[in-house]
């Protein structure tokens, strides 16, 4: 049952957060491992709430697109368990990994069954089970129609400028799916699979088509948002603790203690958070700590949640 939500209060916090963010001075450092995102002006900041009942309510650049990077992993995922359903876990564990997301050692150290879905080489792993039930054709990628279904938005594309980039520069990620193939634990060409895996990265996407496109995770896994997603109330339940537990890097424990909700980030700047039977939250602003979460987006999620009292535990 979706919980009664007060629009006005909601609207009046994300413009006061919104303001006090444009003043802030220490913004982190934007991404620098690819031109495309080293460019993005550190300025910038937007947020949005897509409620369960009702249209998303935003404040600052909630309307500019951004790379949406690790966030596609929890699309990815919900696409995978959607061909294999629980037999995914065979592959891909469910453990917080604590080592950075593209880390090789565990995955050597694991005999390449990476630690959980959402760092890299898990959702190398993913993109592979994709492909071996989806043709990945480009133009066509499962992960971008289905944000486009949930955000109802069939506009949202791939920065190709920005998947240009994963590719000439994403020897580490092909490293590891190399080293999986050896492994066992990929099935198809590395480059068919690592191009797919730099393609969903690549999504642009606002604050507010990112914060419709991630509701059905506040759902309980019923109503229309969760049929397009085709995930059930056990399904949603699972992947919200996996954002919990693994959805912020090396830094997930330390999200999980300061806001208490299903986080997931990505290097572009973004993060997403789920108040269950409230809504999605979607904070972006280009600046990362070191630990590759943004520094404002954390900050205003935070406040946020704490403002209203959302919070799982
Ligand atoms: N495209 C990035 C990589 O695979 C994704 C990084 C991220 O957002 O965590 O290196």
């Amino acid at each position: 049952m979706p919980k009664q939500i007060d629009i006005a209060k909601i609207q009046s916090a994300l413009d006061d957060i919104a303001s006090r963010m444009a003043g802030e001075s220490d913004r982190g450092e934007v991404a620098s491992y690819i031109p495309e995102l080293s460019r993005v002006p550190l300025n910038q900041f937007g947020i949005a709430v897509a409620p369960l009942n009702g249209p998303p309510i935003f404040a600052g650049d909630a309307d500019v697109p951004f790379s949406i990077q690790s966030i596609s992993k929890v699309f990815a995922l919900v696409v995978a368990l959607g061909h294999v359903g629980a037999t995914l876990w065979r592959r891909v564990g469910r453990e917080p990994s604590g080592d950075p997301f593209n880390s090789i050692v565990q995955l050597e150290f694991e005999r390449g069954k990476p630690r959980n879905p959402f760092i890299n080489p898990g959702a190398i792993v993913v993109s592979d089970v994709i492909l071996e039930h989806e043709s990945g054709e480009f133009g066509r990628h499962p992960v971008l129609e289905l944000c486009r279904r949930l955000a109802d938005a069939p506009d949202i594309s791939v920065d190709e400028e920005v998947f240009a980039s994963e590719v000439k520069t994403g020897d580490r990620n092909r490293a590891l799916a190399y080293f999986m193939l050896a492994e066992g634990n990929i099935k198809g060409e590395v480059k068919k699979v690592t191009e797919s895996y730099f393609r969903q990265c690549s999504i642009a996407m606002t604050c507010r088509q990112l914060a419709e496109a991630t509701r059905f995770l506040a759902s309980g896994g019923e109503g229309p948002d969760a049929e397009i997603a085709g995930v059930t109330p056990e399904r949603t339940r699972r992947i919200n603790a996996l954002m919990m537990t693994c959805g912020c890097y090396d830094a997930s424990g330390e999200v999980a203690f300061r806001i208490g909700l299903p986080c997931k980030s990505g290097v572009g700047g973004g993060v997403v958070a789920i108040a269950p039977s409230v809504g999605s939250i979607v904070a972006w602003s280009p600046g990362l700590d070191e630990k590759g979460n943004s520094v404002l987006a954390l900050k205003a999620i935070e406040e946020l949640a704490h403002g209203l009292g959302w919070s799982v535990f």
